[in-house]
């Protein structure tokens, strides 16, 4: 008789393992080792189930790299004794936790699913109980003896996503993360349909490698109509500022004024690295197909393809606390390290 397999859910926090006080009416973390008599739906599942619940529980909107560090470690020294892990977490910043999860456990080749939900699970119309259910399904799903989906995803609301594809787009609505660049890897329906072709499995065994130094020496520009030479001194010139990403316009491009040239060639040439990234966020960062493109690129700016935000900073976190060198660095960029781009040479026009 082959063995049930075997799955660790994490609780972090957030409003999935939340009740309302029937008395005030207020909404309170329950006790997440119980997991099982709020949704007694998985004893049918027959598998295995570890919880652990973090002590104190984290709104994610408080998430911050110390919690990723924290959460890689913990993955890294339960791995080999389970067969898929389920991270339940605040929706507000989940496609930060997955993209980060997704660069520091590197050669990872089991399910690691992040989950959440609008409403909690204690109450009536939740989304939660049907979220917590599939992903505990896709994490124990397995294909000719292999995890079905070895990857960092996200499964909300009837969908699995690559996690560090994922942007969490609605605040009200049950399908609260889109993933515009990179199509679902499954669908659930009356069965779970995976999307085979874009679910990244490792082509041999390969040893779990966590990179937990993460060095957050970053900053995000926003380009808008308006935009002062004041404000963009004053981050360009902030201490210890190692890489900014700049959120250009369509395509990735930006202002060609002089003084906004000027300052960020000055800044490159002193050793800043600059991802170009952009606000729309279907589509990539082309920055051959306008002048004001190409200025950016001459200048030294790197582009992020079709990269999200939440992947772009999470992964210079990863890269800038790796010790390499910038042109490293900035190699690394343009390729893909957990199938968060879609290298350039593979774009369609
Ligand atoms: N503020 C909550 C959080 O992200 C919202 C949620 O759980 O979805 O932790």
């Amino acid at each position: 008789m082959c063995t049930p397999p075997s799955i660790l859910i994490i609780y972090t926090g957030g409003t999935i393992g939340m009740k309302q006080n029937p008395q005030t009416g207020a909404l309170s973390p329950f006790n997440f080792e119980q997991i099982e008599q709020e949704v007694p739906e998985l004893q049918k599942f027959g598998y295995n189930l570890t919880t652990r619940s973090f002590d104190p529980l984290v709104d994610s909107s408080d998430i911050a790299p110390d919690i990723w560090v924290r959460l890689a470690a913990e993955l890294r020294d339960s791995y080999h004794q389970h067969d898929g892990f389920v991270i339940l977490h605040g929706t507000d910043t989940m496609s930060y936790t997955a993209s980060a999860l997704s660069f520091m456990l590197q050669g990872l080749a089991k399910p690691v699913v992040l989950t959440g939900s609008q409403l909690p699970i204690g109450m009536l119309r939740t989304d939660g109980k049907e979220n917590l259910i599939s992903a505990v399904e896709v994490a124990a799903a397995q294909r000719h003896g292999q995890p079905m989906v070895p990857e960092v995803s996200i499964f909300f609301q009837n969908r699995l996503y690559r996690g560090n594809r994922t942007t969490k787009h609605n605040a009200e609505h049950f399908n609260a993360f889109r993933s515009y660049n990179y199509p679902p890897l499954a669908e659930a329906g009356i069965t779970i349909k995976y999307n085979h072709p874009y679910i990244h499995r490792p082509q041999r065994q390969q040893e779990l490698c966590v990179h937990t130094r993460l060095d957050p020496s970053i900053a995000v520009l926003t380009l808008y109509p308006g935009l002062s030479p004041q404000h963009v001194h004053a981050v360009l010139t902030s201490p210890g500022l190692r890489a900014l990403v700049l959120l250009t316009y369509g395509s990735g491009n930006s202002m060609s004024h002089s003084w906004f040239i000027d300052m960020l060639a000055e800044a490159i040439g002193q050793g800043l690295i600059v991802l170009n990234v952009s606000q729309c966020q279907a589509g990539s960062v082309n920055m051959d197909k306008y002048d004001t493109g190409l200025t950016l690129k001459k200048i030294g700016v790197v582009s992020g393809a079709d990269i999200t935000l939440e992947a772009a900073i999470t992964k210079l976190m990863l890269l800038l606390g790796s010790d390499s060198e910038k042109d490293s660095i900035i190699s690394a960029l343009t390729k893909s390290l957990s199938g968060e781009i879609t290298p350039p040479q593979t774009l369609q026009d």
